[in-house]
């Protein structure tokens, strides 16, 4: 397509023609997106009327021959002025005359010589990341000279649309797209012939030099709050159920390839809404071989907008929706980097107490567990000296940069906490707690064989203990809170299997979205217990600061509600799938920017599904009990799924406290379950506290008689591990359905 050249007047290429062929394809651009606006806002009446004016539009030369309105193509004709907002969403550049439109396009690499789309080429798959211009302004339909086509419009429209939510869900490359488009063309003439066309793809966040910590250049791209949450936020929620948005924000290193030290370093902010974390988005992205040099320049944009926007708010239809800066979601790196304190190896690292660490056998620890509390006006007035190395730019957001920068769990007791345990002590550790090769292999056999068992919202099943190099954060989350008290029994050392279970009991206490905060106290007193016997089981260098953090962990739960209401879980997945667009070396930060812009404009089209309950897999085997209607497999409720079919999705908790195993769904006038209750209920365990009371249950003894129930009487779901000869019950405690919700 690069080197179309149909035209007559383009083999001279005269500055003349190039300018005038600039000219036109602004005006083309504009002409066709007030086309495409008064479109889908008019009566077929009007289009008809505008389909009519095309064949005297200004355009109606030999080449593409966009289709415009008469009345636009007139004006434009006579003033010679053109509205180019579309393109490059600024006023500077709007109602730009002819001549100046010509250099701006000249000047910002588009294509002059003649050819019908812009800066395209014939190899394709070197273009694809190496072009930083708006494609936008090839044309969408291409046959002003020929009758008009309403439904072949619509249909290759609809079309279009689903081929992005298509590429942008699979992540398809440009080439593949256009190698596909260019086959849909010869049956869909009004496709675009080109991905980037298509996928809206765009680069209009300019890229700016920052450097970063070791004084190398590095680039910047700010991408804006208030404008991204328009794009994903707002279109999925309703304008009358917002009036204050409180919002959450995640600074950390995202390591790019292994073969260089190329990092991004994003800023991603998500809504925290009745306590669930949305889908995070990108507000800015720095990029360079290691952070940002400064936190103040690097957060400058960020705290400037946002500072407006606690004071102004975010317009949101007729709504002003309030902005309230919930917290800081980091690991302990990027927490000292934005509040610009001493490193967690520094001797006053804690972030919540003015303990000063002590060495011990080469390692830093924090044993006092009642050192004096840090405070907001405390760490504002640097009363601790040692603690700071500077002002924090966060400071001008006025928020306290104590209590609004928790410690999170995923970091804090997944990555740390449970991985020093299995790892530092009981697979590695002196002879007095470490296991043996046998028992290890016991254990990791034990946790195989209950791989049938775990539910599908994890999406990792277990995996040996020889693998614990690569265990991810939630394989150690399904270790501790699920799988751990179970495969251990009996094999870890007594006295270690209880210390541990103080940990796992505080962990499922916090967890758990209704009752975290009324649990705060006894969790706490677990937590220090725990703490307090490091010491003694496991030597006195175990107390460093990833455990003693553990007894300040209930002070944000009072603030912030459950572990999961403010934990990096789906941040992390969100920088994963950052890192999984770019698709070679070459220029990441731009790549990510035309990624992107392309994936929001999948998204913007993405309803979130909220009817609740979802059936699906009609099948017709039974049981039915004696009800009439269509038999179902499976059910997604209350964020879960529930499925009839194998051994790991199919038990509930009922809100009567019955425990069954559901067998079939049947949709009628209501909604049916049927299922078996097991009969035998007792405690898993007793220390240090009664496992009934978290829900937590041995079971036997499955009634034979099944039974019909509603789907409103389930409570929740649980995973059911086989133990001995019985099973052992877990409700499920987090919920992954807004982190896996479709891109
Ligand atoms: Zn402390």
């Amino acid at each position: 397509m690069s080197s179309v050249n149909e035209h007559p007047e383009t083999s001279g290429k005269s500055s003349r023609w190039v300018k005038y062929r600039s000219v036109k394809k602004a005006v083309e651009h504009h002409m066709n997106t007030v086309y495409v606006n008064e479109y889908e806002s008019s009566s077929s009446d009007k289009r008809r009327k505008l389909n009519a004016g095309s064949d005297t539009a200004v355009n109606s030369t030999a080449c593409s021959g966009n289709i415009v309105c008469s009345d636009h193509a007139d004006k434009s004709s006579n003033s010679n002025t053109v509205s180019f907002t579309d393109m490059y969403e600024t006023n500077s550049v709007a109602n730009a005359t002819a001549e100046e439109i010509s250099g701006l396009l000249e000047s910002d690499g588009y294509c002059t010589s003649g050819c019908d789309s812009v800066t395209e080429n014939d190899d394709s798959s070197t273009v694809e990341d190496n072009v930083d211009v708006d494609t936008e302004t090839e044309s969408f339909c291409d046959h002003s000279n020929a009758a008009y086509d309403e439904n072949e419009y619509k249909e290759a429209s609809q079309l279009g649309d689903e081929l992005v939510d298509w590429a942008g869900k699979h992540n398809v490359s440009q080439v593949a797209v256009s190698g596909l488009l260019k086959i849909l063309s010869k049956y869909h003439s009004s496709l675009p012939k080109d991905a980037r066309t298509l996928l809206k793809t765009t680069s209009l966040q300019p890229v700016l030099p920052m450097k970063d910590m070791l004084n190398n250049p590095g680039e910047y791209v700010y991408f804006g709050i208030e404008r991204q949450l328009h794009r994903h936020l707002f279109n999925t929620v309703s304008e009358h159920s917002l009036d204050q948005l409180q919002l959450l924000f995640n600074v950390d290193g995202l390591p790019l390839f292994r073969s260089s030290s190329k990092q991004f370093w994003p800023i991603l902010c998500a809504a925290c809404v009745d306590d669930v974390i949305t889908k995070p988005f990108v507000v800015a992205v720095f990029c360079g071989n290691s952070k940002p040099m400064s936190a103040d320049v690097f957060l400058g944009d960020f705290i400037s907008e946002l500072s407006h926007l606690q004071q102004s708010g975010v317009r949101f239809g007729e709504t002003i929706v309030k902005i309230c800066v919930k917290g800081f979601i980091c690991d302990a790196p990027a927490r000292a980097f934005i509040k610009c304190i001493k490193g967690h190896s520094g001797y006053y690292a804690c972030e919540k107490c003015e303990d000063r660490g002590k060495q011990v056998n080469k390692k830093l620890t924090f044993p006092n567990l009642d050192a004096q509390l840090r405070s907001d006006e405390s760490f504002l007035h640097q009363t601790q000296e040692e603690h700071h190395k500077g002002v924090s730019p966060l400071i001008a957001l006025n928020v306290g940069l104590v209590t609004c920068v928790p410690l999170e769990y995923m970091h804090l007791i997944c990555l740390g906490v449970m991985r020093k345990l299995l790892m530092v002590h009981w697979l590695r550790g002196e002879h007095n707690v470490r296991i043996s090769m046998q028992m290890a292999s016991l254990i990791s056999d034990h946790m195989l064989e209950l791989k049938p068992y775990i539910c599908s919202e994890f999406n990792r099943k277990p995996r040996a203990l020889r693998d614990i190099d690569r265990w991810k954060a939630v394989e150690f989350r399904l270790f501790l809170c699920y799988i751990g008290p179970v495969v251990l029994r009996g094999i870890l050392f007594s006295e270690l299997y209880h210390h541990f279970m103080l940990l796992h009991v505080a962990v499922v206490m916090l967890l758990d979205p209704l009752h975290a905060r009324e649990r705060c106290e006894d969790a706490s007193q677990l937590l220090r217990k725990f703490v307090s016997q490091l010491h003694e089981l496991y030597g006195a260098d175990s107390v460093v600061y990833t455990m003693h953090s553990l007894i300040h962990l209930t002070d944000d739960v009072k603030q912030f509600g459950a572990l999961d209401s403010y934990s990096a879980f789906p941040f992390e997945n969100e920088l994963g799938q950052l890192k999984r667009l770019l698709r070679n070396g070459k220029a990441p930060l731009r790549q990510l920017c035309r990624r992107l812009a392309e994936h929001s404009n999948a998204r913007e089209r993405t309803v979130k599904n909220n009817s609740w309950p979802v059936l699906s897999g009609i099948h017709c085997n039974g049981p039915t009990c004696g009800t009439l209607g269509v038999q179902y497999n499976s059910m997604q409720y209350l964020g879960y799924t529930f499925s009839v079919k194998g051994t790991a999705d199919c038990y509930a908790l009922l809100k009567c406290g019955k425990i069954v195993k559901i067998v079939n769904f049947i949709d009628s006038a209501t909604l049916s379950v049927i299922g078996h209750a097991f009969e035998e209920k007792s405690s898993f365990y007793s220390y240090p506290c009664d496992s009934q009371a978290l829900n937590v249950f041995k079971v036997n003894h499955l009634c034979k008689d099944a039974f019909v129930f509603s789907h409103t009487d389930i409570a929740r779901k649980c995973m059911m591990l086989p133990w001995k000869k019985c099973f052992i019950c877990y409700p499920l405690l987090h919920v992954e359905h807004v982190t896996r919700q479709e891109v």
